[in-house]
Order: C-alpha cells, then sequence, then structure tokens
C-alpha cells in the first residue's frame, strides 16, 4: 500500500536546497552605465546588507548569477574581479549573510556563449555544482533578461527597479521588498505542505 505516492509525486524541496538566484549589478550595488570596474565603484544598495542577512537566516542558498563583459572588454581583469567578489562576499558575510557561490559571464555580448544571460548556462552549472533545483526556485533581477533566463529554467522571476516586466512576472522596487515576496511565496508553499 503506497497511498502517499500520487500526493508526494511532486515533492517540495526540503528548506535546505531552497535557493534564490540573485542577479548583481541593480538588484546587490548600483548599476553603472561604465562598468563596475574596482572596488571603489562597487556601491550596495540601500537595504541589501540586512535582506541578504535575513534570507540566510531562512535557510535560503543564495547565488549570484551575473553577466559581466567588462571583463572581455578589457575593462576588469578576472583576478580583480575575483578579488572585487571576494569583498563582496566578506562584507555580505560581515552583516550575517552567506552567498553559496557566485557565477559569472565574463563574454561580449555577442561571443554566442551560452552563460550570457538570457542564457541559461550560469543556472544549469549552479544546479549541477550545488545539487539544488531550477524548478521553483526564485530568480531576482532588475532586466529582461533575467526574466527570461530564469523562466527558461522554470524559476520563478521577481523584477526589482524600473524594468517593464512580461505578463505574470511580480515586481518589487528593491531587494528589501522582493524578499518580502519570497517569503509570503515560501509560506504559502509550507502551508500547500501541511
Ligand atoms: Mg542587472
Ligand atoms: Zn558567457
Amino acid at each position: 500500500m503506497r497511498f502517499g505516492a500520487a500526493l508526494l509525486s511532486k515533492p517540495i524541496p526540503p528548506a535546505d536546497t531552497r535557493v534564490v538566484f540573485l542577479d548583481r549589478d541593480g538588484v546587490i550595488n548600483r548599476r553603472r552605465p561604465d562598468h563596475v570596474k574596482s572596488w571603489a565603484e562597487f556601491e550596495f544598495l540601500p537595504g541589501v546588507l540586512q535582506t541578504l542577512a535575513e534570507l540566510t537566516r531562512l535557510a535560503i542558498r543564495l547565488v549570484i548569477v551575473t553577466n559581466q563583459s567588462a571583463v572581455a572588454r578589457g575593462l576588469l581583469e578576472p583576478r580583480e574581479l575575483a578579488r572585487l567578489h571576494a569583498r563582496m562576499t566578506a562584507e555580505i558575510r560581515a552583516h550575517g549573510g552567506e552567498l553559496a557561490a557566485i557565477y559569472v559571464c565574463t563574454h561580449l555580448p555577442d561571443a554566442g556563449c551560452k552563460c550570457r544571460k538570457p542564457g541559461t548556462g550560469l543556472f544549469r552549472r549552479a544546479a549541477a555544482d550545488l545539487r539544488i533545483p531550477l524548478e521553483g526556485s526564485v530568480m531576482i533581477g532588475d532586466s529582461p533578461t533575467d526574466e527570461e533566463a530564469a523562466r527558461s529554467v522554470g524559476c520563478r522571476p521577481i523584477l526589482v527597479g524600473s524594468a517593464q516586466p512580461a505578463h505574470g512576472t511580480q515586481t518589487a522596487p528593491d531587494l528589501a521588498a522582493a524578499a518580502v515576496l519570497v517569503r509570503a511565496f515560501l509560506a504559502r508553499e509550507q502551508r500547500e505542505l501541511c
């Protein structure tokens, strides 16, 4: 007798595999038209450090997926980008937040790579490396390419800032507000489980 089988056919991932994918520029830090090329140009957006700490306390794994063509453009050495991300990670950690990983596409927009969003390569690499589900995860971004990439892999997109979302995509003014939506979504999922 296995009557639980039908009910359990679509298991909800356990809390420790809940993932929120985050775009970087325009979500974590202020975006610059001329690219963020150094730590001096990196500016956390208001409320971000607190929000990342809060999501970490909810046992959500935070994975950054970011296009950084500044590297292929020769504006930033890969080593510099790695240092910048190490400082960013340390700053986030000092405030109680934890990043599970950072995945970067360093290619030019016309390079034809599979990783630059709206391509899905970064998401797929994260899923394989971290053994995390894409389906049912959340992606918070600030541009239509984030939204498109998220939808392609079955993630639920949330758009922050002023980009015009496609039909059905949730929007929020900033990461803190997006986190409120994430909490509501998780709480609803939890209720459905009970
Ligand atoms: Mg962005
Ligand atoms: Zn790429």
